[in-house]
């Protein structure tokens, strides 16, 4: 492991929102690799790095966390290989909320957007439609290819520095994003206390975080890895905040990676509009502050995998040919808990120009070839790695000229001829 000087890694024995020390562990998934640490062939004869892979459950404040956190520099490594860009759902989503924020009389003509964890500047670009001035933070090598673009991107991890040096050339946000990056920063504190010093004094903070509610009710379990550190409800991402001196005004369910949770915050004490007041109340009736929840999530997550696995044994043995379709963090949490790996998918497939392919996947080992393979080689099954986006896919897959068989790994496996 690379030398670190952060406090922030390694065994969690304390809860990252209310420093609670009795944390409940309810799933093991086992020991994984960093979930983009794709492997060239040279390298599959070489040791592979794997850190543990926990959830648990904090009872004070109903924070789900895993509970084992990676030296950032290592999750994030600068030839980071994901392009928001490549994600047709995430391009709408972004456009869906600057149109929303426009709606709502947030957008402010040469008005300042900042975007935390701006990978290609695929956030941004609607922002910059609408007249704002934007500039994104962004660590890995994806603020290149945003810079090329005309997104203005500052290539570093958000820290004091960047955000004085911002606030110096730009001036003051009126609004500040990260979105699907909240769970994955370790020291949530400086977090908070960087997007305030962005944020002017009416400045609102928009965050996205995958939904906690969703990944229960879903049996989402695959969005667990070590990029995400974290799995909010709007009651323990309320009390971090207000932790940290912001309150969160509004809250809206979007469907955004499986489900995702987007609030809005502000600088000093506001009350929450009812439609978030709601939620917390649905939060509560769905179970999510009871431990109980969580053990029964458990149960059905090894039930998946034991059915999931034999109705892929039988196919293998009966001589049936099976490919995968996408590689994502999500599809290795998921083909190396179930323990899927190169015996019984051939390969997995990923659109053309996508820097994995070419790679083995961590872990599991699986070629990532060109989807296109796929239409020439007809598998007898396709199983949808993305399977929240399955419906989409599969839809894709035939209009291609796909004529095999699909198999829908999750919340329940199922073949789909
Ligand atoms: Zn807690």
């Amino acid at each position: 492991m690379k030398k670190t000087f952060n406090k922030y890694v390694g065994h969690v024995k304390e809860c990252q929102i209310c420093r609670n020390k009795n944390l409940k562990i309810f799933l093991s998934l086992g020991h994984h690799p960093v979930p983009q640490e794709y492997l060239t062939k040279e390298r599959l004869h070489e040791m592979e790095a794997t850190y543990p892979l926990n959830m648990v459950f904090c009872d004070r404040c109903s924070l789900v966390q895993i509970d084992y956190i990676v030296p950032p520099e290592i999750v994030f490594p600068p030839d980071y290989p994901y392009r928001t860009g490549l994600t047709n759902m995430l391009i709408r989503n972004f456009q869906a909320l600057a149109d929303t924020m426009e709606k709502d009389g947030y957008i402010r003509k040469n008005g300042l957007a900042v975007d935390i964890g701006s990978n290609d500047g695929t956030l941004l670009k609607p922002f910059k439609a609408k007249g704002m001035r934007v500039v994104g933070i962004e660590p890995t090598g994806a603020a290149d290819m945003a810079n090329k673009n005309g997104v203005t991107t500052v290539k570093s991890f958000l820290n004091k520095d960047v955000v004085s040096r911002i606030v110096k050339k730009y001036g003051s946000a009126d609004i500040v994003t990260a979105t699907n990056v909240f769970a994955h920063i370790n020291d949530t504190e400086s977090l908070i206390a960087n997007v305030k010093n962005l944020l002017s004094k009416d400045g609102v903070f928009v965050s996205e975080s995958q939904y906690l509610m969703d990944i229960i009710k879903k049996l989402e379990f695959d969005t667990v890895y070590h990029e995400h550190l974290r799995f909010y409800s709007l009651k323990s991402l309320a009390r971090m905040f207000e932790k940290n001196g912001l309150s969160i005004v509004d809250s809206d369910i979007i469907t955004a990676a499986g489900g995702s949770i987007r609030v809005y915050a502000k600088k000093g004490k506001y009350k929450m509009s009812p439609r978030a007041k709601n939620l917390i109340l649905a939060e509560k009736l769905a179970g999510l502050y009871d431990f109980k929840t969580y053990e029964n999530f458990a149960k059905k997550i090894s039930e998946v995998r034991q059915d999931l696995l034999s109705l892929l044994l039988k196919l293998k043995k009966n001589g049936a040919r099976i490919v995968g379709l996408t590689s994502s963090c999500r599809s290795n949490t998921l083909l190396r808990y179930m323990n899927i790996t190169d015996d019984i998918l051939d390969y997995t497939g990923e659109k053309r120009g996508s820097p994995k392919i070419g790679m083995f996947t961590p872990g599991t080992h699986i070629p990532v070839v060109d989807e296109e393979k796929i239409i020439t080689d007809q598998p007898d099954y396709l199983i949808i790695l993305s399977w929240h986006i399955g419906e989409e896919l599969m839809r894709i897959m035939r209009k291609v000229g796909y004529k095999g068989k699909f198999i829908i790994p999750l919340p329940k496996p199922k073949i789909v001829k």
